[in-house]
């Protein structure tokens, strides 16, 4: 399923956009009017969760202020869902583009 993302990706398709527009697939485990997150289809370890904005945003210089809050928001309470699952105590947040 990576090889297709990464093989629409290159075709000039944000499958980001995909996924907020429901055509493309993702298990999804936060979900609300600004942000997606979603586990990540390479899934080297059971909580890798990416987080992305509704909107297509390039990258992480053009967030707005509100869109950069909204994000971060979810990746506190998604991170506070992970620390209670897993028990872990730390975890590491990169932000990355395809
Ligand atoms: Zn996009």
């Amino acid at each position: 399923m990576y090889s297709d993302y990464m093989e629409r990706n290159a075709m000039g398709v944000c499958v980001f956009c995909e996924i907020a527009k429901g055509t493309a697939p993702a298990s999804m485990v936060f979900a609300d009017e600004h942000v997606l997150a979603f586990l990540s289809p390479e899934q080297p370890n059971p909580y890798k969760v990416l987080i992305i904005p509704r909107e297509h945003v390039a990258t992480l210089y053009d967030l707005t202020d509100e869109q950069a809050a909204h994000i971060f928001q979810a990746t506190v309470h998604i991170a506070r869902i992970i620390r209670t699952v897993s028990g872990c105590e730390g975890l590491n947040y990169v932000s990355t583009k395809i």
